[in-house]
């Protein structure tokens, strides 16, 4: 009897092996190094495998699902939120390149933020060889000649700044710009002269919420960032990878709002200036609750969003996130938080127009904002086109015929 159990006891530690080695990767054959040993001289199966650092872990999956490998969006779209001055830093080798790409992809024209209100010019002059494939928002430069590590020096806290920068934005305006842009800086870094941080609601940007009202120019925010930024950077939070390898995107702790103080404090300027359009940049800053981004945009009729850099947010919940763009189809905008390699914007395609089933976000392994995989959400041609282009062309003033200029040219 004991010799039977003994040696049940050994087929079973066997088939235990067996079943380690046939989860593991094809490529390493039994006996190889890395290979699991089938028992050590104890007789239990210890693994020897290295436990990889979460970054390296980048599976490839065996999933075998349709692949709609789409190279160019469905209707001629504007891609209404690019970085070509942060980006291409001045190549002006770069930006034909990338008008390449654009074309390509079937991109016509592209939204710029990064003019500097005030030298607008500059970035525009940067453009120019292709006016009828750009427009551009420009942002304020709140720290002017000051120095960084003392606000009170930074142009925003010297007398007249307001005043100041509302002419400027009436001269941009003349100039050709098509709105204006805030970054994440605006309530989470910029301080007054006492190195308090201002709140976004502070009555002090009254004027320029008023001024971008009557001059019709949209103001983008980026307001807050993602939800698990402004959680403790433990292995609980869904961003933690990322978070390790930039611990300063992280905003938990008291030196910062809070998100919802931040994003509460945007309502109430949108609230206030109802004659002024605002975007929400990077879906309101609401991806992961798109119940509150719908009671916003229900709440505020001045109120638009742009997805970019936000479907891999979207797109782990498809069905959500359908009901979602058809339900507010008209207050959706196309945009992707480029220029980027073209691998990530067939990702935006296959997001946005097909039923492809768990495919990632980006080009980078392993996945930059979260490490999951999406859905596509295959939306109808009739909301396509109001996202890609119909939209963006109600809203940003000189874009309706930006667009038809660069469809014009195309097809010559
Ligand atoms: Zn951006």
């Amino acid at each position: 009897m004991a010799i039977l159990l003994l040696i049940t006891g050994v087929i079973a530690r066997h088939a235990n092996a067996q079943e380690l080695r046939d989860t593991s990767d094809n490529s390493n054959p039994p006996n190889t190094p890395n290979a699991p040993p089938a028992n050590n001289a104890t007789g239990s199966v210890k693994p020897t495998l290295p436990i990889p650092s979460i970054s390296a872990f980048t599976p490839t999956t065996k999933l075998k699902v349709a692949r709609t490998l789409l190279t160019r969006s469905k209707f001629p779209s504007i891609d209404v939120h690019c970085h070509f001055g942060r980006r291409l830093r001045g190549d002006a080798e770069a930006l034909n390149a990338f008008v390449k790409t654009m074309d390509r992809h079937n991109i016509a024209v592209c939204v710029s933020l990064d003019a500097v209100l005030g030298s607008e010019s500059d970035h525009l002059r940067f453009l120019a060889p292709h006016r009828d494939r750009f427009v551009s928002f420009a942002h304020i430069d709140f720290r002017g000649a000051g120095q960084q590590a003392n606000p009170e020096s930074w142009a925003c806290n010297q007398a007249g700044f307001i005043r100041k920068t509302c002419l400027q934005l009436k001269a941009a305006k003349t100039a050709g710009i098509c709105g204006l842009k805030f970054f994440k800086q605006f309530g989470l870094h910029l301080k007054d002269s006492n190195s308090n941080l201002y709140a976004i609601d502070d009555p002090k940007w009254d004027p320029i919420w008023e001024t971008c009202g009557q001059l019709d120019l949209p103001v983008i925010m980026h307001t807050a960032d993602p939800s698990a930024f402004f959680d403790p950077v433990t292995t609980q939070n869904e961003r933690y990878e990322e978070l390790a390898r930039h611990p300063d995107w992280s905003f938990h702790g008291d030196a910062f709002p809070g998100r919802d103080e931040l994003l509460e404090a945007r309502n109430r300027v949108i609230e206030r200036h109802p004659d002024t359009k605002f975007i929400g940049a990077h879906l309101g800053g609401g991806a992961e609750e798109l119940a509150r981004v719908q009671r916003w945009l229900e709440q505020y009729p001045n109120l638009w969003i742009e997805i970019a850099s936000r479907i891999g947010e979207l797109g782990r919940q498809p069905f959500t996130a359908r009901k979602f763009l058809i339900k507010n189809q008209d207050r959706v905008l196309f945009g992707t938080d480029g220029p980027w390699p073209e691998l990530r914007l067939t990702y935006y395609w296959r997001f946005l127009e097909t039923h492809d089933e768990y495919f990632p976000y980006s080009e980078k392994r392993p996945q930059p904002q979260g490490l999951w995989h999406i859905y596509g959400v295959n939306l109808p041609d009739k909301v396509l086109e109001k996202i890609y282009f119909r939209n963006a062309c109600e809203l940003i003033p000189r874009l309706d015929t930006v667009y038809q200029n660069a469809n014009n040219s195309r097809s010559n």
